[in-house]
Order: structure tokens, then sequence, then C-alpha cells
């Protein structure tokens, strides 16, 4: 599988960038359909690709007789494995997001409480981090990882 096709999965698509009203409050009823529509959609688009996965590796598990074709079979396995770990995991995530939207717990930052901000928050729908503390947060695991 080509890597922009693996990258395209964990990307969003297809929705329509939300429009403000005035004065709206943020993160109200119509927000937080926008941010659930599009966390079901990923998720969707995510499980949809898993099931792929596993239908294709059964597919071509029974078709390598030779020895050296299954060994590079097995590595291509491993790949899309881990790549279906990955998935699964933002799965996972997207889940925990969606049950914050209920809670109307959804849209501020665990670490400061500022709002996270609609443009953020469509970019990567399931940041629970502002930008500034993402930063920091990157800035301090980078130290740490040295
Ligand atoms: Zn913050």
């Amino acid at each position: 599988m080509p890597t922009e096709e693996k990258q395209k999965s964990q990307q969003i698509s297809g929705f329509e960038p939300y429009v403000e009203t005035k004065g709206e409050e943020y993160m109200g009823d119509p927000m937080r359909k926008h941010f659930t529509k599009i966390l079901n959609k990923w998720k969707q688009d995510l499980m949809h690709e898993v099931d792929r996965t596993v239908d294709h590796m059964k597919d071509e598990a029974a078709n390598f007789p030779d020895p050296a074709d299954r060994a590079s079979q097995e590595e291509e396995f491993a790949l899309e494995l881990r790549a279906r770990d990955r998935e699964r995991k933002l799965i996972k995530k997207i889940d925990k997001t969606l049950q914050l939207i209920e809670d109307e717990e959804y849209g501020w930052c665990e670490s400061c409480g500022i709002e996270i901000g609609l443009r953020r928050l469509e970019a990567r729908p399931t940041a629970d981090l502002c930008i500034d503390c993402k930063t920091l947060a990157e800035i301090k695991e980078k130290q740490v990882g040295k």
C-alpha cells in the first residue's frame, strides 16, 4: 500500500467547516453536533480501513508457497498491523472524545481550561489541549526523550 494512502486514513475527510453565527455560544448544541458528525465519520472511515486490511491479509495469506515471498509478505503484514494498531488506538481516542461531547466537556483545554477553538478542533478533533499547552507538552516530551 502506498504511504500516501496510509496517511490519508489518519485524516478526516468530507465535512464543511463550521460557520458560527454572531454571538454563538461556544460548544452549544449545533457545534457539538458538528463535531459528533465529524468524529463519527472519521471513526467509520478508520473502521472500514481496518476491515479492509483484515480481508486483504486473509486473501493473500494462502497465496505464497515460496518461503522468500512469504517472508517479505510477512514483513508487509507486520507493517500493516502496526498501522492498524495505531488506527485502533485512534478509534479509542475518538470514542473518548465522543463521550466528552456528550458530557458537554468537549472543546476546552484539559490543562489550562481555555477554549481550544473551532479551527484547531476541526483540524484535530481529538485535541484535548490548546495550542499553547500542546506546544509546551511537546517541548517537555522532547527534553525527556533526550
Ligand atoms: Zn491550555
